[in-house]
């Protein structure tokens, strides 16, 4: 099993209804939905944070940095 983890949840995620966690039996489609999310996140959002995608074990774990 693997997850995509939102790592740190701005108010941003709290409004578009995303759900925190979410789980995969295949390691690419985990990867894919990980890097569709952060794109999206990064589109649609509110521009002050910039999240990406880092693998841990089995994990991909979609981090948040304040845009410098
Ligand atoms: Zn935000």
């Amino acid at each position: 099993m693997y997850k995509v983890i939102i790592e740190k949840e701005c108010g941003c995620v709290r409004r578009a209804n995303m759900s925190a966690e979410s789980s995969f039996n295949d390691k690419d489609d985990a990867l894919i939905e990980a890097g569709e999310m952060a794109r999206k996140m990064n589109d649609e959002f509110c521009g002050k944070h910039q999240f990406a995608v880092r693998q841990e074990g089995e994990d991909f774990l979609i981090t948040m940095q304040m845009r410098g």
